[in-house]
């Protein structure tokens, strides 16, 4: 792999937490549709759709937050950039790190194994 087109997020192993935050989203996007096409059949189950798909959502994100560390100091990178940066340009801003904005350390080096 060329560098450039692996992120940080690739190089540390962390890949699949994207893999399970997408997952996690789309269910929510998917209980929430289910949750509006139960509105044109009387609407008696559009609260439960709706509220496990928001549960579903916030949950996801929540873990992604507190997943997505630094491999150095731990930091919870996705908290310190939606923090920091624009919402716009958080998440591109995130892939697109090359130090860890709070030890400075390289984040596409795993870290030293302690011997
Ligand atoms: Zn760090």
């Amino acid at each position: 792999m060329s560098r450039g087109t692996s992120s940080w997020i690739l190089a540390t192993g962390q890949a699949w937490k994207l893999y399970v935050t997408v997952a996690g989203f789309t269910g929510a996007l998917g209980l929430l549709t289910v949750a509006f096409f139960s509105l044109t059949s009387g609407g008696r189950t559009f609260m439960a759709f709706a509220a496990c798909g928001l549960f579903l959502g916030a949950a996801t994100f929540v873990w992604f937050t507190a997943s997505l560390r630094c491999p150095h100091c731990a930091a919870k990178l996705v908290w310190t950039m939606v923090s920091s940066r624009p919402h716009s340009s958080w998440v591109i801003d995130l892939a697109a790190l090359e130090r860890c904005p709070v030890c400075k350390a390289r984040l596409d080096q795993a870290a030293t194994p302690t011997p």
